[in-house]
C-alpha cells in the first residue's frame, strides 16, 4: 500500500511511544503535507505512576517533543499500569482512563475476576505477553470506541512497526481497516490502520530524524537500540546487566516478584543468571550525567536541534531486543 489519501481522514492519530519508529511515522506525515495541527500523539503510560517498567523521563520529554512539533498530545493508560495487572488477585482487570478534547474520560473495569500474579511471558503470543494488550493496543482500542468524535467519521490509526524488527512483525499488513473499525456499523466507525515505515530500514528511520533535527532520545544515546519499555521483559542479557548497574532498586524490585511469583521472567533463568552474563553499556558506564536524566521524572534539554549538528545515537543499529 502506497500512501492513502491523508486529506479523506477527519482524525490522524499516531500511537506514539516516543520512540524512532513513531517518531518517524510522525515526521513522514509531516513530509506528505499534513499540518502538524491535524496530528494526534496518543501515548499510552504503562506504568500509570508505578515507575517499574518506563523510563522515568519519557513522559515529561513526550510533552516536550509535541510542543516542540506542535501535535496534539493525549495520555492514556490502563489503571495501575502493567504493575497492577500482574498483581491482579480475585479482580477484574482496571479500566481505562484517557485524555479527550473536553477532559479525562474513565471507563471498564466490570469484567470477571481472576487472578494474574506473574510477569508477562516473553512470547510472540500475546495471551501470554500480555503486557503490550493490555497496556497499549486494548487501551488504544477503548479510546477509539468510546468518543463519539469517532463516529460518522474517517479515521487514520498509525503505528510504527518495521518488517525489519521480526519475522513477526515482517508479517503484518501495512494498511488494514483497524481492530476498532465499524465501517458497516451502524455507528460507521471508519478506521483504518497504517503503517508507514513497515518497508523502511533503520537507516531510513534515523535519515528521517536527522532530516527534522530530532535529537535521538535518551535511550538510544545510552546504547539501547529500541525504545521499548526500560524493564522490557525481552532485555537481553547486556540489557539486564545494565539495568541492574544503573537502578539497582528498580532490579531488586523484578528480582523479588520473581522470587514471590515463583515463576521468572524468562523460562530459562532468572534475571540475576541473565544479567551475569551481560556487559553493561559502555556509554552508560561513561555518561552517568546522561543516566541521571534518564531516570528522573522531569526533561531537561533540548528535543530538536539544526540538521546539520544532528548526531547518529551510539545505540543506533546495535542489539535488536524488544518486543516481537
Ligand atoms: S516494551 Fe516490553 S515490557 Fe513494555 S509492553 Fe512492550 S513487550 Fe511489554
Amino acid at each position: 500500500m502506497s500512501t492513502p489519501d491523508l486529506a479523506s481522514y477527519e482524525h490522524i492519530i499516531v500511537a506514539c511511544s516516543f520512540g524512532k519508529d513513531s517518531l518517524a511515522s510522525t515526521l513522514h506525515l509531516l513530509e506528505c503535507g499534513v499540518p502538524p495541527e491535524r496530528i494526534e500523539w496518543w501515548h499510552h503510560l504503562v506504568d500509570d505512576g508505578a515507575d517499574i517498567f518506563d523510563w522515568p523521563h519519557v513522559t515529561d520529554y513526550g510533552r516536550q517533543l509535541a510542543a516542540a512539533l506542535c501535535v496534539t498530545l493525549y495520555f492514556s493508560a490502563r489503571q495501575g499500569g502493567i504493575v497492577r495487572e500482574m498483581l491482579r488477585e480475585d479482580a477484574p482487570t482496571a479500566p481505562v482512563w484517557f485524555e479527550a478534547p473536553e477532559g479525562r474520560v474513565t471507563v471498564g473495569g466490570r469484567g470477571p475476576r481472576n487472578t494474574r500474579r506473574r510477569f508477562p511471558q516473553v512470547s510472540a503470543n500475546l495471551s501470554v505477553r500480555w503486557c503490550s494488550p493490555y497496556a497499549k493496543i486494548m487501551v488504544a482500542d477503548t479510546v477509539l470506541r468510546n468518543q463519539a468524535r469517532f463516529q460518522n467519521s474517517r479515521t487514520l490509526f498509525i503505528t510504527g512497526e518495521r518488517a525489519e524488527e521480526s519475522s513477526n512483525r515482517a508479517r503484518y499488513a501495512s494498511f488494514e481497516p483497524h481492530r476498532s473499525d465499524l465501517r458497516d456499523g451502524r455507528v460507521r466507525r471508519h478506521v483504518d490502520h497504517w503503517r508507514p515505515v513497515h518497508a523502511w530500514d533503520e537507516a531510513q528511520v534515523w535519515d528521517c530524524l536527522r532530516r527534522h533535527g530530532v535529537i535521538a532520545p535518551l535511550p538510544y544515546r545510552l546504547g539501547f537500540g529500541r525504545l521499548s519499555c526500560l524493564t522490557c521483559i525481552f532485555m537481553s542479557a547486556d540489557q539486564a546487566a545494565t539495568l541492574r548497574y544503573m537502578d539497582p532498586a528498580r532490579f531488586a524490585r523484578l528480582m523479588a516478584w520473581e522470587r514471590e511469583f515463583g515463576c521468572t521472567i524468562r523460562r530459562d533463568r532468572d534475571l540475576p543468571a541473565l544479567a551475569a552474563t551481560g556487559e553493561v553499556f559502555a556509554p552508560v558506564l561513561a555518561r552517568p550525567d546522561l543516566v541521571r536524566r534518564a531516570l528522573s521524572p522531569r526533561w531537561r534539554g533540548p528535543v530538536l536541534c539544526a540538521p546539520s549538528r544532528w548526531q547518529m545515537p551510539t545505540g543506533a543499529f546495535g542489539e535488536n531486543a524488544g518486543p516481537v
